[in-house]
């Protein structure tokens, strides 16, 4: 007999945690791993778990099945099956092995990483079989998925009115009154596994950006733990709060229970990463988009794994020598702020410019002010400065890049000076910021009207006769030049 409102299979934590949050919200779940141990590990668990996690009649509601058969057989019409297994081929080997089992009509859900690609693909496949499928984001980690993850849906439009209750219900909430949920319908085919590669993109950039005030903070001024968890819990009350700010201003109370010292400064400083970024980096290239914050957080990462070759080069390598910071302290430390900021401004401002692109590339319609808004809470970049994204979209749907926008614009016009003194006290200090000076060269780049780029189709010309257009004819007029006879 039909009786669930959804089935979920791969019971890993976010799978268990997501199929708490449906139950909790009064849905009737389904569950399947490919590991049976698992399904009645965590059914049978549930009892010994804390009403805060799962709720009164939440165990009534969570059923386990051993067999792909009898899962399937215990969803109601049209079947809404997400899926939350390790992405890449577990997706589509799960996927093969329920399409023989479903009927037409029937809604596949994939929320996990996925590439957009591997999205893009599976819709295309799964819509000509007459199945109904779904790529969608899923942000905040294991917390989230308990508690209200911010969701990024996309692929079949159709399938959208039948998961909308249910991902709504379980999704992150804002607004004053704490009901606006993190989960709107983002758009065609991959759409949604996009929006989530750029979240984890900014993620990158926010990150690092963070990592790099710290270091300036830390070896410019010498501020102790206890002073840097002061000043980010300062920056966390205004324009900069935000989830990332919050944790690392924390980060900074807590002691290693052996040797009683500050746990940060005993942690490794190597960087790992599982992709998203890469693969947002990957694709601004392929666009041609300059996406180029997120790109440097990404080799930031990859300079910091190599620790040992660092380690060498560290005792051959010379850096400005006896150089130290003498201006004021306070006015500094509000100048890395600012600086933070701007930073931050530009990377959210360029990653909207790739989601752009990406749409005109495979036509979606993307709502940017909807996609801020699915930010805005749930997810690891969730933020007040998110707010601020969502008024200027909506104020200009069509804005071509958010420092345009007359808040922005004015915001960083105003932390113009801050930001470029942190930046040159860093060069003459010898401390690395890549991404706060990529910000910078990015900002200073698209407000130029006119780039060296003269010189450079004039050599592309020189030695491979590409062409070039001139500033005194209409643009698609291509001109040759003999540069060695015309000298
Ligand atoms: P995971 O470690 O990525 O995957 C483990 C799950 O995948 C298990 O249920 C496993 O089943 C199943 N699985 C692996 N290969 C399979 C196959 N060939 N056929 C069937 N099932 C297979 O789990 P997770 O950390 O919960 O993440 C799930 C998805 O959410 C991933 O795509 C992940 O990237 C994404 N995600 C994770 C987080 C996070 O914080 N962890 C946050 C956001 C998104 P068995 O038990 O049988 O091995």
């Amino acid at each position: 007999m039909s009786q669930h409102d959804i089935g979920l299979i791969g019971l890993a934590v976010m799978g268990q945690n997501l199929v708490l949050n449906m139950a909790n919200h009064g849905f009737s779940v389904g569950v399947y791993n490919r590991t049976t141990a698992t399904t009645d590990e965590f059914v049978g668990g549930l009892k010994n778990e804390p009403a805060d996690k799962v709720h009164a009649g939440t165990i009534d509601r969570v059923k386990g099945y051993h067999t792909l058969e009898d899962f399937v057989k215990s969803l109601k019409a049209p079947r809404r099956i997400m899926i939350m297994v390790k992405a890449g081929k577990p997706v589509d080997a799960v996927i093969d092995q329920l399409e023989p089992l479903l009927d037409k009509g029937d809604i596949i859900i994939d929320g996990g990483n996925s590439d957009f690609v591997d999205t893009n693909r599976r819709d295309k496949d799964l819509r000509e079989k007459g199945l109904r499928f779904i790529g969608t984001g899923v942000s905040g980690g294991e917390e989230g998925a308990l508690k209200g993850p911010s969701i990024m849906p996309g692929g079949h439009a159709d399938a959208w009115p039948f998961v909308k209750d249910i991902f709504q219900a379980i999704s992150a909430k804002v607004g004053p009154n704490n009901d606006i949920p993190c989960c709107e319908w983002v758009g065609d085919a991959g759409a949604g596994h996009y929006v989530k590669m750029v979240h984890n993109g900014i993620e990158y950039g926010d990150m690092q950006l963070i990592c790099e005030a710290y270091f300036i903070l830390k070896h410019a001024l010498g501020l102790s733990n206890e002073e840097l968890y002061q000043v980010f819990k300062s920056w966390n009350e205004g324009e900069l709060e935000s989830y990332l700010i919050e944790i690392t201003r924390d980060i900074f109370t807590v002691k290693d229970g052996n040797s009683g010292e500050y746990l940060v400064d005993k942690i490794l400083d190597t960087a790992a990463q599982k992709g998203t970024g890469k693969w947002m980096s990957q694709h601004a290239l392929d666009l041609g988009v300059p996406t180029t914050l997120i790109t440097e957080a990404v080799y930031a990462r990859c300079l910091s794994a190599q620790k040992d070759a660092r380690v060498r080069a560290s005792q051959i390598l010379e850096g400005p020598k006896d150089a130290k910071f003498t201006g004021d302290k306070q006015q500094f430390i509000d100048d890395v702020r600012q600086a933070l900021y701007a930073s931050k401004l530009c990377s959210y401002a360029q990653g909207y410019v790739q989601l752009d692109a990406a749409a005109k590339e495979f036509g979606w319609k993307l709502n940017n002010g909807n996609i801020a808004l699915l930010w805005r809470g749930g997810c690891i970049i969730r933020s007040a400065f998110l707010g601020d994204i969502k008024t200027a979209f909506d104020k200009s749907p069509t804005l071509e890049n958010l420092l345009l926008d007359d808040f922005f614009k004015s915001a960083v016009a105003k932390a113009q000076p801050s930001w470029r003194r942190v930046i040159s006290t860093a060069v003459q200090l010898g401390l690395p910021t890549p991404v706060f000076s990529a910000a910078l060269s990015y900002y200073d780049g698209y407000r130029q009207g006119r780039l060296p780029a003269n010189l450079l189709q004039a050599q592309r010309d020189y030695f491979g006769a590409h062409t070039y257009e001139r500033t005194d004819k209409p643009r698609g007029e291509f001109f040759h030049t003999d540069w060695i006879r015309e000298r």
